[in-house]
């Protein structure tokens, strides 16, 4: 997650060429993926688990300057494992060039899975996660096990488990890790402006940032999903994707956050339709003590498998919904921050949270018992929701 904090550079201004999608993958390539994999149907614990381990180990210096490259390394390592095609003209990197305040090349890896329907397969899914975080700062590592190797953990299992699936998925998938994210979300605005095929045939982009712990460190079994105000017919393979799972879903609209704070910020911009995955701000937010160990592997497992379950759904849809300008925000967007709220005023002394910041909450409680109780929000009482949250969120964590 970008820290809001931070100036994000501008663009380096070059034209590039916009090219199609690599070309097409012959059948025999197709087929040469490898065996060993075709059993895989979801994202496994263990390798969630021995990723962030990896990636967040202080070999990888904490995934900035060289340590980065190592990682990028890696992922490119395991797109090839995997047999898929790379998605800049026979290249697994983009190099993103350094545009001040960045003043270092980037890397964005990226890959792509070949839709198996001609008339699909030049229209894609993404599925995406950054992979640098802070680096070393005066000798203390960060190491960046939530921020964000959980999201490329989840990222490279979905990979697996649809590259190694016997049907393949219709359109084509593609994988991105993108660099530079916690430069103002550099690398993916790089890859939005440069991207090698037209953005316009992403149907749906799909990002997890941070998806291995709780927010606050108290809301236990929450994930939040963002961008359904826009596609909202997306909500029901949520809630279908997450039935029956021992976690559970958010729905809030991205408006929630006063900038964009991951990298579904350009493609939002760019009206594709999005979901952003993310557990929410904990106390380890950007601290040397956002450690492996400390991720909550059994969580991070089945916010992978219900992207993994949207992504195949998706990719094998006939038609995607398209985006809406006009936000719906639904009675499940209250009742989202009404729980969140609940959980957080319930632990005040654990979260510091103060007598200025319990009024908030508590007004904002008695707003949303009148919301539940009529089963509607109005405009007016959602922006007194969003205030409140903001509030809470920006001053508590
Ligand atoms: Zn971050």
């Amino acid at each position: 997650m970008h820290d809001a904090s931070i100036r994000p550079p501008k663009l380096a201004s070059r034209v590039v060429s916009i090219a199609r999608l690599v070309p097409v993958a012959t059948i025999a390539t197709l087929l040469g993926l490898s065996a060993g994999e075709a059993c895989a149907s979801e994202p496994e614990r263990t390798n969630l688990e021995r990723w962030v381990r990896q990636l967040a180990s202080p070999e990888l210096e904490g995934r900035r300057g060289e340590g980065a490259r190592k990682a990028a390394g890696l992922i490119v390592e395991e797109f090839q494992r995997l047999k898929l095609e790379p998605l800049f003209q026979g290249q697994y990197v983009q190099e993103v060039p350094p545009a001040p305040p960045v003043e270092v090349l980037g890397r964005n890896v990226g890959a792509v899975l070949r839709g198996s329907d001609p008339s699909l397969a030049e229209r894609c899914v993404v599925v995406s996660a950054h992979y640098d975080h802070l680096g070393v700062r005066q000798g203390v590592l960060y190491p960046g096990a939530d921020d964000n190797a959980s999201g490329v953990a989840m990222m490279l299992e979905t990979a697996r488990c649809l590259a190694g699936a016997i049907e393949k998925p219709k359109r084509s998938v593609v994988f991105l890790a993108f660099d530079q994210e916690e430069s103002g979300l550099y690398g993916s605005r790089y890859f939005a402006a440069h991207s090698p095929f037209a953005v316009e045939n992403i149907e749906l982009f799909i990002t997890a940032d941070m998806i291995g712990r709780s927010l606050g460190g108290v809301c236990g079994d929450f994930f939040f999903v963002m961008g359904t105000e826009h596609v909202p017919a997306l909500r029901p393979w949520l809630t279908e994707a997450a039935a029956g799972r021992p976690v559970r879903l958010g729905i809030l609209g991205a408006d929630l956050l006063v900038l964009n704070r991951s990298d579904y910020g350009p493609f939002r911009t760019r009206k594709i339709p999005f979901l952003f995955f993310s557990t929410g701000e904990n106390p380890r937010y950007h601290a040397p003590s956002d450690t492996p160990e400390t991720l909550d592997y059994p969580k991070l497992t089945e916010i992978s498998r219900v992207i993994h379950g949207v992504t195949s759904r998706a990719a094998d849809a006939p038609t995607l919904p398209r985006w809406n300008d006009r936000t719906d925000n639904p009675i499940e967007e209250a009742l989202t921050i009404r729980d969140v709220l609940r959980t957080l005023d319930a632990n005040r002394e654990k979260l510091k949270i103060n007598a200025a910041q319990g009024f908030v909450i508590a007004n904002a409680l008695r707003t949303l018992d009148g919301v539940a109780g009529r089963g509607k929000v109005t405009p007016a009482e959602r922006s007194l929701l969003i205030q409140a949250a903001r509030v809470v969120l920006m001053t508590t964590f």
